[in-house]
């Protein structure tokens, strides 16, 4: 996307605005299908939970790509595209049985991630084939960052427990039909990864219905110059064959599935935020735009870094800033940045802002979310009108209260 695209939409839509570009999208998404090309059936659901705008998943189920969903809503707004619910994964962590049989009834694959629900889930409807979700608990050298569903997760059932699953499917009359892994760390180490796989395939061998087995997600981009990103060509070349090989010991065919979020549409989106106010204190310039972690929260929840670029003034002289929120707490998006020179109005642009942004977003300081824009083939299209204050009031019920309270009130 170029600033002077990016600065005309700012100005036709006003500020803030996410601009998602679907061609990244694609790019990103055919990346990861030809990595896996030697995987006879491949399937990739979308997080929906990574951004959630109905033209995004109708987008997703374009390219051919199934749903990963964590909740009943987000099965609904998947429904919106038309997509068969076949397509649709349902995974989600400690939710209530009630639930998931509301999201079974509407023919979507179900995961269960615990033995309580599994065992009732089985008892009720033997006749609807699930997936369970495994926690391999893998720690590679002590290091926690690459460390796979640690053993204190609240994640995933036990490898520990597998005979107990396989109980419970022998009292139940069950099938299990797929089994699952989302470790949620950052893919870096590809060999703790195929460890972790090792141990899906054992847990698979253990079952004699299985159709597929999902390998989550947790591809990392880069968010910043130097950062390092997953090898996703490495890992396709290597788990593909590992895969291949488990499905003649099996002797099936079975589907390799994962279900990235991140990795297909961090990179497509950016967020545009306005400067109101550049404030020079003895020691720091504060930029302060008009927004704050209720639009963007990732930096202040996480700690992530974005990326920001001045779009209104590119090729100025390089200072540094602070940009900041309006919001009345401490909402730093970025310390001593440097950034071409801002002046009070110029449009910043905040990188990687497709995934966890937009669907985070609240309406704390009683602020309105943000419009969003999609570009197809480089034609803007408004798919997410900004709030007014009816939607502010939406849902709140006025209630009669004495006209004087004092009165009311006995000492
Ligand atoms: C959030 C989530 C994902 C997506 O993770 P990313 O890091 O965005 O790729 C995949 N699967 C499940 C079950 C999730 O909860």
């Amino acid at each position: 996307m170029e600033n002077t695209q990016l600065l005309e939409l700012a100005n036709k839509y006003g500020s803030p605005l996410y601009v998602y570009d679907t061609d990244k999208i694609a790019s990103q998404y055919n990346r990861l299908t030809d990595a896996f090309s030697d995987v006879k059936n491949l399937k990739l659901n979308y997080a929906v939970k990574a951004l959630s705008n109905i033209n995004i998943l109708k987008f997703f189920k374009n390219l051919g790509a199934g749903l990963d969903t964590v909740s009943h809503q987000e099965v609904q707004l998947g429904l919106t595209t038309g997509i068969d619910p076949k397509k649709i994964i349902f995974t989600p962590n400690g939710v209530s049985l009630q639930e998931i049989e509301e999201v079974a009834k509407l023919g979507v694959q179900i995961n269960i991630d615990n033995l309580s629900i599994l065992e009732q889930f089985g008892q009720k409807y033997p006749d609807i084939p699930v997936c369970i979700r495994i926690n391999p608990h893998i720690m590679a050298g002590g290091n926690s960052k690459i460390s796979v569903g640690h053993i204190d997760s609240k994640f995933g059932i036990s490898i520990h427990q597998v005979p107990h699953i396989k109980r419970v499917v022998e009292n139940t009359g069950m099938n299990i039909n797929g089994i699952h892994m989302h470790t949620g760390s950052d893919i870096l180490d590809i060999d703790t990864f195929l460890r972790a796989t090792e141990i899906l395939f054992d847990v698979a061998k253990q079952f004699d219905n299985i159709d597929f087995i999902d390998f989550g997600s947790g591809f990392k981009v880069p968010y910043k110059e130097g950062d390092i990103s997953t090898d996703i060509e490495q890992l396709g070349l290597q788990l593909s064959e590992r895969f291949n090989q488990f499905c003649e010991e099996y002797g099936k065919d079975l589907t390799l599935m994962f279900e990235p979020g991140k990795f297909l549409v961090s990179e497509a989106g950016v967020f545009l935020a306005k400067v109101n106010v550049v404030k020079q204190t003895t020691s720091t310039v504060f930029a302060h735009v008009d927004s704050g972690f209720n639009h963007l929260v990732r930096p202040m929840m996480y700690n992530s870094y974005h990326n920001i670029t001045n779009i209104s003034n590119p090729k100025g002289r390089d200072r540094y800033y602070s940009v900041v929120g309006y919001i009345c707490e401490t909402d730093t998006f970025g310390s001593n940045r440097r950034i071409s020179e801002i002046s009070e109005e110029d449009v910043l642009c905040f990188h990687n802002a497709g995934a966890y942004c937009f669907s985070m977003a609240s309406n704390y300081n009683s602020r309105y979310l943000p419009a969003e824009v999609m570009l197809v083939n480089g034609q803007d299209y408004l798919i997410r009108k900004r709030q007014t204050i009816q939607d502010i009031l939406h849902n709140q019920e006025e209630v009669e209260l004495p006209k004087n309270l004092s009165e009311e009130v006995t000492v």
